[in-house]
């Protein structure tokens, strides 16, 4: 499959329609993180370059299908204005389209402020359609949804591309789904199971190695009949973690599960940190891992070396409290290592890619992603109702 590109399309003197994702994090009305607003950037420019004008649309948050001053995209024109050097007018109301000469940008307020947004609604999807004559989709971060700015609207149109950004993020997804280079190995962690599942089940005949940790671990170890205390557990999905784990075994393929974990009483910033070993009579009852402990670290840096593609998502432990951080760390470290040592690497999920930033390694690996629910749906096997709508 291969989606329309930017570079494709003529632009010049066009009103073009971008749906963005700029649903950023802000306090008191004040931007915490603008990655998502910076990364729109090449796509926006490239369209003033041609002599385009622009009509921004996204979502921020989740207010009810009505205008909610708390979910105004305000800050964000403020701030987008600064770093395109030029005026970028928030429209409140839309029910009519303004004239725009070339160089123009507007940003439409927040699209759930209206309850067509998130029905799909075709109407709503028409009032859209009538502020521009091209669209371009670069909102990696929503195309799982079939709403109305990502799947009804661009259906309006007979031009209908993809941005630079949805463009490098579906591109490296292509590399962890088909042709991959081996040994490919997928590294998963964070909380929960069920969100982990389908790229799991979708990948298994793709990876030659597998390495989990974090909170989902523990059911895969309790399903191997080890010892994890009070640990998150999903007791449902334990048949499915040990299905993952026969298939593996049957077909030579390596595994690795924490061995030991920094544990604590009780699941608290403070609490007070010690390592116990996974093994029968070892492992306390009263204690809930919360890292991977120093000898699953030291495990995963031989079992993370050789990799030639590797896919990692979700953090190794409670990466938010410093206590708990030392094993995700680690990881983005070694996975950086190998990167640089010749492997393709692909970071996807927040926690992750945040672990990545933070230790200043962001361009040591070869793509963190931008999204989270997509990249995890994209990589599940399933189809984006977004990226669909690009194609039909
Ligand atoms: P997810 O959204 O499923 O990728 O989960 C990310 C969250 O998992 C982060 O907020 C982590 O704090 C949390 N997490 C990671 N490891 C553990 C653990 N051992 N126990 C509880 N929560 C964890």
């Amino acid at each position: 499959m291969r989606l329309p590109a930017l570079h494709e399309g003529d632009f010049q003197g066009k009103r073009v329609f971008v749906r963005v994702d700029y649903n950023v994090p802000l306090q008191d009305g004040v931007i915490q993180d603008d990655r998502r607003i910076r990364a729109s950037l090449p796509t926006l420019n490239h369209l003033l370059s041609q002599g385009a004008s622009l009509v921004l649309a996204s979502h921020l948050g989740r207010p009810k299908g009505q205008p909610d001053p708390k979910y105004s995209l305000a800050p964000v024109a403020t701030h987008l204005s600064a770093l395109l050097s030029r005026p970028v007018r928030l429209v409140s109301d839309w029910a009519s389209p303004i004239p725009l000469r070339p160089g123009e940008v507007l940003l439409l307020e927040n699209l759930r402020f209206h309850a067509g947004e998130t029905q799909n609604d075709p109407e709503f999807a028409r009032l859209l359609s009538q502020w521009a004559d091209v669209y371009v989709c670069d909102a990696f971060g929503s195309v799982h949804r079939a709403h109305a700015s990502v799947e009804a609207l661009p259906k309006l149109f007979p031009h209908r591309y993809a941005g630079l950004l949805l463009m490098a993020e579906w591109e490296n997804a292509q590399r962890v789904l088909s042709n991959v280079i081996h040994p490919y190995l997928l590294i998963v962690g964070g909380a929960k199971v069920a969100d982990k599942l389908p790229i799991l089940q979708n990948l298994l005949d793709k990876i030659d190695r597998l390495l989990i940790g974090g909170g989902m671990s523990y059911t895969f170890l309790k399903a191997q009949g080890l010892p994890i205390g009070k640990s998150l557990c999903e007791d449902e999905h334990i048949e499915a973690a040990r299905a993952i784990l026969t298939t593996l075994q049957k077909r030579g393929k390596k595994f690795l599960l924490p061995l030991d974990s920094v544990v604590a009483p009780h699941f608290a910033e403070d609490a007070t940190a010690r390592v116990f070993p996974h093994l029968p009579n070892q492992f306390p009852e009263e204690y809930m891992g919360l890292d991977i402990g120093p000898q699953t670290i030291a495990s995963a840096k031989t079992f993370i070396q050789g990799a030639k593609t590797i896919l990692w998502n979700g953090p190794m432990g409670v990466f938010e409290w410093k206590t708990f951080q030392t094993g995700t760390l680690r990881i983005a470290q070694f996975v950086a290592e190998e990167t640089q040592a010749g492997a393709y690497s692909l970071i996807g999920g927040g926690d992750t890619a945040s672990a990545i930033e933070m230790l200043g390694l962001s361009d040591k690996v070869s793509f963190v992603s931008t999204g989270g629910g997509a990249l995890l749906e994209l990589l599940g096997g399933q189809t984006l109702p977004g990226i669909a709508a690009l194609l039909s």
